[in-house]
């Protein structure tokens, strides 16, 4: 009986864990009462995914549970720990390879909506990508690669001067430059970037 959330089913490989985890193997020959326990045991550990979960105003839908001691979103499932967006995009997408990466679309490590995730490995052109600043990739979640040049950041600084409505604002440059809006904020204040005049 799959289980429809964000637009996708639970995946696959969701199930086949959750057997690895202790579930009999052969949960399809299970008695009806059975089976109605065991997937009710994956309904309650969706529940509580999602339970600690909260969409953002840009769409996003953010992890707010237990976070780790430095800070990294930590969750525990099917008998070990996960990074959230690990395990989301596990539940909703499907098996992550050995080695891969799962990658945030929208420049946000607390988001774990499946169609803002996506999994790759180094040797992908993910790599490529996050240099061209088109994409936030993280190992796990939490390690940063630069995505802006020096040139990007210039740009960005000089067209932020005009502030209008055509482009050359936050937002806008946000959205074309491929990265966070804080990112943004983060080198107009010169927080960041502070070698680059
Ligand atoms: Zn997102």
């Amino acid at each position: 009986m799959p289980r429809r959330l964000f637009g996708n089913t639970i995946s696959e490989s969701a199930h086949l864990e959750a057997e690895a985890a202790g579930v009999p193997l052969n949960h399809a020959a299970l008695s009806s009462p059975a089976r109605q326990l065991w997937l009710a045991g994956l309904e309650n550990l969706v529940l509580d995914l999602v339970g600690h979960t909260k969409f953002n105003a840009n769409g996003c839908l953010e992890w707010i549970g237990p976070k780790d001691g430095r800070g990294y979103t930590r969750t525990f499932a099917f008998g070990k720990p996960w990074s959230a967006p690990r395990l989301f995009y596990f539940m909703w997408k499907g098996e992550i390879p050995p080695g891969h990466f799962v990658c945030h679309h929208c420049d946000n490590p607390k988001c774990v909506l499946p169609d803002h995730l996506f999994s790759g490995s180094q040797g992908d052109n993910i790599a490529d990508a996050c240099r061209k600043g088109r994409m936030r990739c993280a190992r796990g979640e939490d390690h940063k690669m630069h995505k802006l040049t020096a040139n990007n950041v210039q740009e960005i600084r000089r067209r932020y001067q005009r502030h209008d409505v055509t482009g050359n604002n936050g937002l806008a440059l946000a959205s074309e430059f491929g990265v966070h809006p804080n990112t943004i904020s983060a080198l107009i204040r010169g927080r960041t970037w502070k070698s680059i005049s």
